[in-house]
């Protein structure tokens, strides 16, 4: 029996690193259930797609189908230890590997792509969508702050100089960045390095932003409405729609598997059962970060010394990275956990942040863990590293102070001590919750049915499938 061709075809194209995947395929489910006649290539990178796709889903269960373009690495590849190196022969293929593969889409489908949804950092995608004359849509997977500050590059580079940091000047001549430093701000933002692809992208991407119809943003109109206003006078149409990583959609059929990882393999949650209220240290630094030998040994020091019960997110191999003693003190014979620590390879994280038993987040300011931690109504110790996650941690320290930064930025054991001390057991740290409470409220209200994110994403997914 021969398959009807889908109503209408529409190409979904990922930057396939760090969080970026997850949350596209998240919204791009909850339009794909809304419309079962409307196909969805959504074209990643094998690696990329292969670690949100079931095999039976990429094979074609639904109406989303996982299209693979081509990552760039020479056929054998050897890292050289660079951590920007994929990514940067990533940038070199496009977008000559999106265009193959949405042409070879195309050809298999039967369909031409009507509606283009891409990563906004992916600046082509106003090119593609001119020579086949269809809509773009831009997602922005960070915070609305940033997005202001890449709007506002030019207007930087004329007033801060081309002298670099300055580390006490403030953006005060941007109206809602008056308590970002120049040194809070993402290095492209300063200044361009022509040898970065990555750079290169950046800096193109706030022009093609402001051609688009219409840029979706992982925030909520009620966060921070004055940011949405100022991004307003700049782009055409900006729908908030997150927080984007608490969209999800139960399986549409059974073939298709919700979004991996969704389980909780290394019984986090039932550790977290047997543990006091707000006692917890929930840590993490996303999904790419790996701290510095010298910053673990530091952690697993403050650890060990305050006694707080503390589940870890573990980048990496913990026997090889944490001191020989501090492993032996938290394995059991079930794994890397007893009753005061689990170390885990990867976390259920919006469950554990949404755990009673969780008192504080040790985080990297990675925009999609501190949308969750207001989401579990958790205070954070704040530890940045690059990108977008200085800013972040400067908004969540000085603006909205749910959070503290570390003495010197760093993780030292006295500053992680005292941080610990201050959140957990101060007043300090009850203060910062009563701050996170009515946003976790806001938040809940912005995703329930007729809420604001919601019906957000309700006009979305009017405008891809209609
Ligand atoms: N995450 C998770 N389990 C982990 C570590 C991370 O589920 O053990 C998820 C987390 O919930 C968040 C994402 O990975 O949605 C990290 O995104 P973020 O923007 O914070 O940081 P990035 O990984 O992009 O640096």
């Amino acid at each position: 029996m021969s398959v009807p061709p889908p109503r209408k075809h529409v190409g979904v194209c990922v930057f396939p690193f760090a969080s970026h995947t997850s949350p596209m395929l998240a919204i791009v489910r909850q339009i794909a259930a809304s419309a079962p006649d409307v196909l969805f290539s959504f074209f990643g990178t094998k690696t990329s797609n292969g670690q949100v796709f079931s095999k039976e889903a990429a094979e074609g269960g639904g109406n989303v189908r996982s299209c693979v373009v081509d990552d760039g690495l020479p056929e054998v590849y050897v890292p050289s230890g660079y951590p920007m190196e994929t990514v940067e022969l990533f940038l070199k293929a496009v977008p000559g590997n999106f265009y193959k593969a949405i042409e070879a889409a195309e050809r298999a489908v039967g369909v031409k792509i009507s509606c283009l949804i891409t990563d906004a950092f992916l600046w082509f995608g106003a090119e593609m969508v001119r020579d086949k004359g269809v809509r773009w849509i831009p997602v922005w997977f960070s915070g609305p702050q940033p997005l202001l500050a890449h709007v506002y590059t030019d207007l930087i580079r004329e007033t801060l100089g081309s002298e670099g940091l300055q580390d006490s000047k403030t953006l005060d001549f941007i109206p809602g960045l008056e308590s970002i430093r120049d040194k809070d701000l993402p290095s492209e933002v300063i200044r361009l390095d022509p040898t970065s692809q990555f750079s290169v992208m950046i800096e193109k991407m706030p022009q093609s932003l402001l051609t688009a119809a219409t840029v979706v943003v992982n925030s909520l109109d009620e966060l921070n409405p004055f940011i949405t206003a100022q991004l307003q006078k700049h782009l055409k149409k900006i729908l908030n729609v997150g927080p984007i990583s608490m969209l999800s959609t139960p399986p549409k059929t059974e073939k298709e598997a919700p979004l991996l990882p969704a389980a909780d393999p290394h019984g986090c949650i039932q550790w977290l059962n047997e543990q006091p209220p707000a006692s917890v240290v929930y840590i993490s630094f996303g999904s790419v970060i790996t701290l510095l030998p010298r910053e673990v040994t530091a952690l697993a020091e403050a650890l060990d010394e305050t006694a707080v019960p503390f589940l870890w997110s573990f980048r990496g191999d913990p026997n090889e990275q944490l001191p020989p003693e501090f492993v032996t003190r938290s394995t059991t014979a079930e794994g890397c956990s007893n009753s005061k620590s689990k170390i885990v390879p990867w976390a259920p994280q919006l469950d554990v942040l949404r755990h009673s038993s969780v008192g504080v987040f040790l985080t990297h300011c990675g925009w999609n863990s501190l949308l969750e931690s207001f989401t579990g109504g958790v205070p954070t110790i704040l530890r940045p590293f690059y990108g977008d996650q200085n800013m972040n941690c400067r908004c969540m320290e000085v603006v909205m102070r749910m959070g503290i930064g570390l003495e010197g930025g760093k993780i030292t054991k006295a500053g992680t001590m005292a941080a610990l001390r201050r959140v957990l057991f101060e007043k300090e740290g009850k203060e910062m919750r009563g701050r996170i409470v009515p946003l976790k409220e806001m938040i809940a209200r912005a995703m329930a049915a007729s809420g604001s994110s919601r019906k957000n994403l309700e006009s979305l997914m009017e405008m891809v499938t209609k």
